[in-house]
């Protein structure tokens, strides 16, 4: 199973990834996940993904690209995989089409996970991650049970450089402009469905797993 996970910054993806994942036994591949360890052992690719990420601009293609075939030509991938933050923009979505179809494969379902901005933003805001093992959780919706402190692994509970309130409105803006047009390159694919984000997490895994089955 191949799926790709589409939606606003902070609608939920990586949650949800991480779910299906786990549910179809298949890896979760984050782009974001990747230039945030490059960054951390300070790799050439990370310190030029960092001006971009930090402003709240797109890594340039160049370098996406590249850095997900890659990854996704690994040998745990193939059963499939979740993209969690990939493709984000239509020559993102192109060149995965074009290397998946050279193996006769495509992308089975681009799941979209839909929340309004309003409600993007009050997300983002709260959103904490933990400084040791990038576990997030969020301050309102799904508080650690120690303020500060990560659940999984006691590491300090931090606010992303990206996720501060400047960034936020840069990075939706972003979406927009770049992102969203890949709704629609996934309908006409056949493969799209479209889940209600708004609910809890538990309530869009089933309806994820109910548009997959
Ligand atoms: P994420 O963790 O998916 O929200 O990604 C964090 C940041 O990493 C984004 O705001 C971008 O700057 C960069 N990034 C992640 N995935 C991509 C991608 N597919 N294309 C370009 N930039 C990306």
């Amino acid at each position: 199973m191949k799926i790709v996970m589409l939606g606003a910054p902070g609608a939920g993806k990586g949650t949800q990834a991480v779910s299906i994942a786990k549910e179809y036994g298949i890896p979760h591949i984050s782009t974001g996940d990747i230039f945030r360890a490059n960054i951390k052992n300070h790799t050439e690719l990370g310190m030029k993904a960092k001006e971009y990420m930090d402003k709240g601009a797109l890594v340039p293609d160049e370098i996406t690209i590249g850095m997900l075939l890659d990854r996704i030509a690994e040998n745990d991938c193939k059963n499939g995989f979740v993209l969690d933050g990939f493709p984000r923009t239509i020559p993102q979505a192109e060149s995965l089409r074009a290397a998946l179809l050279l193996q006769d494969q495509k992308i089975d379902y681009a799941v979209d996970i839909e929340v309004p901005d309003d409600v993007i933003i009050e997300r983002m805001g709260g959103r904490r991650v933990c400084s040791k093992c990038g576990a997030t959780c969020h301050i309102k919706y799904n508080p650690p049970k120690q303020e500060g402190i990560c659940d999984s692994c006691g590491g300090e509970l931090i606010i992303r450089a990206d996720d501060a309130p400047e960034t936020v409105l840069e990075r939706l803006k972003t979406y927009h402009e770049m992102t969203q047009p890949l709704i629609d390159f996934y309908k006409k694919e056949g493969v799209l469905c479209a889940v209600d984000g708004t609910k809890t997490q538990a309530e869009v895994f089933q309806q994820i797993l109910g548009a997959l089955n």
